[in-house]
């Protein structure tokens, strides 16, 4: 992923204490701190593209679909589970960009009004908080007009990491969202946003202005965060989260388990640490501001509470789910979540890890098919390690031959 900050990001960083600091850490790599991927780690662990009738819808679930706008975003966050698209392309990452064109909103559009089915949908991306206000207006207004879809959220970032654009008088954006909401509610029809804050230090004197501002007008915004080692998985800091965003009328939603998004292993959690969390937290704060903790579900099972595993393993890190509510094969098969693996013992071997995780990312590729290379006259073979539990064991490991 780029780097990409707003002012705002960049000012909230402690820049003498860089390090540990929970904003930097959200968007700025250290090599340093960088750890081997977990060989199930992949650019598009929820299998959206699988998904996809047309590009940049997902259709995965009943009565719901996801209208990917634009593949740009105000910022890019490391762990970002949309790094398939998200972004420009990297050295080492291709990417499946979404142009925020009208004409292929038109066949998103299209494809909406022939499913009478879907009542729900999130506009998302990338993030609509790029585009400008008239577009946004577009978007809202014509689904406002599909009779079946009898609701839609904004999914934006743009309220933690560039709020004054929300109380900016020459800006537009907030007021069309202001619009969109009232003119759904004239409709019998909910238009509302949910944001994206990880750590207390992100509530500052702005977002709450632009927060107050929304209340006053009637917008409901809903938060969805994502459980991070280092940054927001303690007690206190997410028990101050909560109760700042709650305060300035941001209903706490969702906290996600980090996804299985390559590259960010540094700042996964195993799952015992979530369910941990919510446990502690329950009774601590009224109920309606208790987010549910939930895993999304690797290859698209959808979101489920932490702790409504069909099993775990704390010892090998593996977690089994089914998803009976889904329709048709996802809704019959298991789905795998794997913890973080267990950091290296010595030096030494992280220093073959990671070596071996440079031949990766060198071929660009985590599947097993393309671990297999020719490079000048060296035949380069990477093998994945069965990293399901076998015969009582679990490897988490690479194994990196070269031949001449
Ligand atoms: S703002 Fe959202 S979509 Fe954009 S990089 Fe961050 S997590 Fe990904």
């Amino acid at each position: 992923m780029e780097v990409r900050l707003t002012p705002e990001i960049l000012s909230l960083v402690d820049w003498n204490s860089p390090l540990d600091d929970p904003i930097r850490m959200q968007f700025i790599t250290l090599k340093s701190s960088l750890l081997p991927d977990h060989p199930a780690l992949t650019l598009d662990s929820l299998g959206e593209k699988d998904d996809s009738p047309v590009p940049g819808l997902v259709h995965r679930y009943p009565g719901r679909a996801l209208f990917l706008a634009t593949s740009i975003c105000p910022v890019y966050c490391r762990y970002c589970t949309r790094a398939y698209m998200v972004g420009p392309a990297t050295g080492s990452t291709q990417k499946l960009p979404q142009k925020p064109t009208r004409a292929r909103w038109e066949i998103i559009f299209q494809h909406i009004e022939q499913h009478n089915d879907i009542h729900d949908i999130v506009v998302s991306g990338g993030d609509v908080y790029q585009l400008p206000p008239e577009h946004l207006r577009m978007i809202g207004e014509r689904l406002l007009s599909i009779p079946h879809v009898r609701r839609f959220r904004i999914a934006s970032k743009g309220l933690s990491v560039n709020p004054g654009r929300i109380i900016d008088p020459a800006d537009a954006w907030g007021k069309t969202l202001i619009d969109l909401s009232n003119q759904g509610r004239k409709m019998g029809k909910q238009v509302c946003w949910h944001t994206h804050f990880n750590h207390p230090k992100e509530v500052t004197w702005i977002v709450k202005k632009a927060a107050d501002h929304l209340f006053e007008n009637g917008v409901t915004v809903r938060n969805q965060s994502v459980l991070q080692k280092g940054i927001n998985d303690d007690f206190a800091t997410m028990s101050t989260l909560l109760k700042a965003l709650a305060d300035i009328n941001i209903q706490p939603y969702y906290v996600y388990q980090h996804d299985l998004t390559r590259s960010v292993e540094d700042l996964r959690t195993p799952l015992k640490d979530i369910m941990k969390l919510d446990k502690e937290l329950r009774g601590t704060l009224s109920g309606f501001m208790m987010p549910s903790f939930v895993v999304d579900l690797p290859g698209g099972g959808g979101k489920r509470l932490a702790a409504t595993y069909d099993s775990y393993d704390e010892a090998t890190g593996v977690s089994e789910w089914s998803a009976p509510g889904l329709p048709g094969p996802k809704g019959q098969r298991m789905y795998s979540y794997f913890d973080p693996r267990p950091l290296p013992a010595t030096v030494e071997e992280l220093r073959q890890l990671r070596e071996q995780q440079d031949l990766m990312h060198k071929y660009r590729s985590t599947r097993t098919e393309d671990f297999v290379k020719v490079e000048e006259g060296v035949e380069v073979k990477l093998r994945e390690e069965n990293f399901r539990a076998s015969e009582g064991s679990l490897s988490y490991g690479f194994h990196a031959t070269a031949s001449a």
